[in-house]
């Protein structure tokens, strides 16, 4: 007689194959081959070559997922810079790191030993979707880890261009691609892993931190939220204005540092309003639908819920829509009030409310009653305002004078604060992020005095002498 085989089961044979593919990476690291400054710059220059060849298929993607403009496109391929930087400097970053010691624990010698963490998980969002899964990639290549990639299923161009990028370039057992939505995540948040690496919102990133906490993961969160962009009333209008047209509407407002709101100084608002408006038609035409250097919301959904927030508002540019399409005008609303359904949560759509202030105290009153913003930007020739907004407020990061541009600094740390994020990357930031300081103390036997044990009489005089000392 024949049993019966079991029926098929398509969710446990792809939890079994993910625990296998988690398991030979588990595996792989632990030969110690990810280790070596060697191979590490051998697969970042591999994965440099792999995006520089398949730019145009990275380009196409974006358009087809977000109907991308090729020059924003371009922005996704902004990753081999951050390759090249990483490249240079790595060297000097896997070095220890030798650390003063005090007199009471002389002889001996300390140092900080960066140590790669194992296995991380790196999960993607669709605006940037991929730049945003490559950039921390390339931390935890950097800091000597294997890495599986959820990217976002909401681009599903770009989600094939990743897979086939890593596929054909990685062995699965040190880099691979997972594909798919909610399920997948959700499957792969019940293993183990070393880190965890999201970036999306706020919501689904409390989600992720509750899946995390069940296996004591610890996670890097680059979350969203309201951005606010503080206009002064000296500053340059028309320089002013384009900055802030091109930060806002680029992506059609889907971008996580995107100014979500202008808080505009009374003496200035309607001059700037009208530069607003001025520089959109110059950007854009008469018809933005018509226009080859505007993006699209990513999908029904995200065209719905941006749409919504129009009505019942003022609207002095822009305003129509095409469902059809996902196309929302850029559009500029006028007297918003702070209760509007608008000023809620982040916009993350081709929306800008402006908001009105007199006394700048007011305006930073506002700010601080809510969740610390990923990004915050003045424009302002006032040294001592600058200083002012820049000590009163707290954000993930601070752009003056200009949008969005702080993040493309490799040298510095980009992450939020507060509901904005937990944790930080990009450069030596990702390379840290993605390891472990290992603190290390060495001593010699040839001296072991006699103070600290047992018995202790007497001691204590010395004791505390060495302690003052030290
Ligand atoms: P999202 O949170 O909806 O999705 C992000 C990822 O999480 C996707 O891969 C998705 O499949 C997965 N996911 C969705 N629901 C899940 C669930 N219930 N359980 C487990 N995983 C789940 O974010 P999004 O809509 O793709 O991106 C938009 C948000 O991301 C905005 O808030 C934006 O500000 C933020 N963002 C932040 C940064 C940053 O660097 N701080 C960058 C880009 C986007």
């Amino acid at each position: 007689m024949t049993a019966l085989s079991a029926p098929p089961n398509s969710a446990q044979d792809s939890e079994r194959s993910l625990q296998d593919l988690i398991q030979s990476q588990r595996a792989f690291f632990a030969t110690g081959k990810t280790k070596p400054l060697d191979f590490r710059l051998e697969q970042l220059n591999k994965l440099k070559s792999a995006i520089t060849e398949r730019q145009d298929a990275i380009i196409q993607a974006a358009q087809d997922d977000l109907g991308r403009p090729e020059f924003e496109g371009y922005f996704e391929i902004g990753v081999t810079a951050e390759l090249s930087y990483v490249l240079k400097k790595l060297k000097s970053w896997v070095k220890p790191q030798k650390v003063g010691i005090p007199l009471s624990q002389m002889p001996g010698s300390a140092w900080v030993q960066p140590e790669p963490l194992g296995c991380v998980l790196i999960i993607g969002p669709w605006n940037y979707p991929f730049q945003l899964v490559i950039s921390p990639l390339i931390g935890a290549i950097a800091a000597g880890n294997c890495a599986i990639i959820k990217p976002s299923e909401i681009a599903p161009a770009t989600s094939k261009v990743v897979a086939e990028l890593i596929e054909s370039t990685f062995d699965p057992s040190y880099v691979a691609v997972r594909e798919g939505g909610v399920e997948t995540a959700q499957a792969l948040l019940a293993e183990k892993f070393d880190h965890i690496f999201f970036t999306g919102g706020t919501r689904v990133g409390q989600i992720v931190m509750e899946a995390a906490a069940k296996q004591l993961t610890p996670v890097t969160l680059e979350l969203g939220g309201k951005s606010p962009c503080i206009i002064d009333s000296d500053i340059n209008v028309e320089v002013a204005a384009k900055r802030v047209v091109w930060g806002k509407y680029l992506n059609a407002g889907q971008t996580c540092v995107a100014p979500d709101y202008l808080l505009v100084h009374q003496d200035i608002k309607s001059d700037f309003v009208k530069a607003l408006q001025q520089v959109i038609q110059d950007a854009y035409g008469d018809n933005p639908a018509q226009s080859s250097d505007f993006s699209r919301l990513v999908s029904d959904r995200q065209f719905d819920r941006v749409a919504s927030l129009i009505e019942g508002e003022e609207v002095i540019t822009g305003g129509q829509t095409d469902r059809g399409d996902k196309f929302i005008a850029p559009t500029v609303l006028d007297s918003v009030s702070w209760d509007a359904p608008v000023m809620q949560d982040e916009i993350f759509g081709p929306i800008l409310p402006v908001l009105e202030y007199q006394d700048i105290d007011d305006a930073i009153a506002q700010i601080n009653a809510r969740p610390k913003p990923l990004a915050l930007y003045l424009f302002s020739r006032s040294q001592s305002l600058q200083e002012k907004v820049l000590s009163s407020t707290s954000s993930g990061g601070v752009c003056i004078n200009d949008v969005f541009l702080h993040v493309a600094i490799w040298g510095m740390p980009f992450g939020g604060v507060g509901d904005s994020g937990i944790g930080a990357y990009h450069g030596k930031t990702s390379f840290d992020t993605f390891s472990h300081m290992k603190s290390i103390l060495k001593k010699p036997f040839w001296l072991d005095l006699d103070w600290r044990y047992p018995p202790y009489a007497k001691k204590l005089d010395f004791f505390k002498k060495i302690v003052s000392l030290s």
